[in-house]
């Protein structure tokens, strides 16, 4: 940590400039305090990272919780730095005593608006995370999160890999619906965001990835979340390679929760490598699914879609089915802890709505649809992939 108490009980904050001189000094003469437990603590002046205060080891305070490694270190003091130099107020590890909390940096912008700024490096628990925040937002503080850079794995252009941990930091604001992740690393200044995922699988993932340093963004511009959303064209030829791919893997190596939709596709006569094109489209809030978007909507068709043709069904009986599929863990629904203002259910919605596009439904009204075509399964992969090539081309349209 970089704040200390001093014998007066003052704060004495280590990212205010100081020579080493002075620092040596300071240590010899002076004693420090934490100013959460108030144990006393060291002022570390090595080479190898950034100083720091540091608590006895295997104290038990609150501060002393995540080792912190010279990287999160670094980037704190990086990002203190950045926030401020685009004119927001701003204390490093001010600490919150009503709610127990030390936020990396505390930042009130021009708007009034209190944001907590955690740089997270190490792994926490969902327990934690969910903690924290809510104690954050109920003192009024919006939680921004930002992610140690060494967790991004881009694996091209528009795709890139995401663990559970790294889905759980997903941010929205208020003006546009589509999440971003936040990373940032301390070695190129480099701020990166993932922004409106879409998942192929539970962990490959479709995004647009934005790369920028913290000279040529702003804090302001990257809470307020304006980045333009990925485009299917602009992952439609990796997509349609993956897909085929995972045709095959799919029927080869099924895994073990697969094995009730398995049964199910095998008392409809449909070939596991040749799932309608219906099954795994790539909509906009599908990252609400940790199941595939094959997965999910597969269940849908079983469950609502194929025992209806012609008839008319209700957004409130899928969304029962999906519920089922969802409790009996057929269908993995994603925590998504900082994404209140929307839900699982809006994915169902945009499916359906897509299902209109491609004419196999017809909207009755705001929440009715009749089902005016049936689903098309493939006779051979070659008619499949056909399919999927076609898929993209009705979309973009
Ligand atoms: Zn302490």
């Amino acid at each position: 940590m970089f704040v200390a108490l001093n014998k007066n009980g003052s704060y004495f904050s280590l990212l205010e400039e100081r020579s080493l001189d002075e620092l040596r000094e300071m240590r010899s003469s002076q004693t420090f305090f934490c100013p959460i437990c108030r144990q006393t603590v060291s002022l570390k002046l090595g080479e190898k990272k950034s100083y720091h205060f540091s608590h006895v080891k295997g104290s038990d305070c609150l501060a002393n919780f995540e080792a912190e490694s010279d990287y999160h270190l670094k980037g704190k003091k990086q990002l203190y730095e950045w926030v401020k130099s685009s004119g927001n107020e701003v204390k490093v590890e001010a600490y919150m005593k009503e709610i127990h909390q030390r936020p990396d940096l505390l930042m009130r912008n021009k708007n009034g608006q209190l944001i907590a700024i955690e740089f997270q490096c190490s792994q926490i628990s969902m327990d934690t995370f969910m903690k924290r925040n809510e104690s954050y937002r109920n003192a009024s503080i919006t939680p921004i999160w930002i992610l140690g850079g060494n967790w991004l794995k881009q694996t091209s252009e528009h795709t890139l890999k995401l663990t559970p941990f790294q889905w759980m930091f997903s941010h929205h604001s208020s003006r546009q619906r589509d999440p971003s992740i936040y990373y940032f690393c301390p070695r190129k200044r480099k701020i990166s965001i993932v922004h409106s995922p879409i998942p192929f699988n539970s962990s490959n993932v479709f995004a647009s990835i934005i790369h920028s340093t913290t000279q040529h963004i702003t804090i302001n511009q990257v809470i307020q979340n304006q980045f333009s959303p990925l485009m299917r064209k602009d992952f439609g030829e990796v997509w349609l390679n993956q897909r085929s791919k995972w045709r095959m893997n799919f029927s080869m190596y099924p895994q073990k929760k697969h094995k009730r939709l398995l049964t199910a596709l095998y008392e409809h006569s449909i070939f596991p490598s040749l799932l309608p094109v219906e099954a795994g489209i790539p909509t906009t809030s599908s990252y609400w699914f940790h199941s595939p978007p094959t997965i999910w909507q597969m269940w849908i068709l079983l469950d609502s879609i194929l025992p209806n043709v012609n008839q008319t069904i209700s957004f409130q009986h899928v969304f029962q089915r999906v519920k089922e599929r969802v409790k009996k863990k057929q269908i993995e629904i994603r925590k998504l802890p900082l994404l209140t203002e929307t839900h699982y259910s809006f994915a169902i919605m945009e499916y359906l709505h897509v299902l209109c596009k491609l004419l196999i439904l017809k909207k009755v009204n705001k929440t009715t649809f009749k089902i005016i075509s049936s689903i098309t399964i493939p006779r051979n992969e070659e008619e499949a992939m056909k399919h999927d090539y076609s898929l993209l081309e009705k979309l973009n349209e």
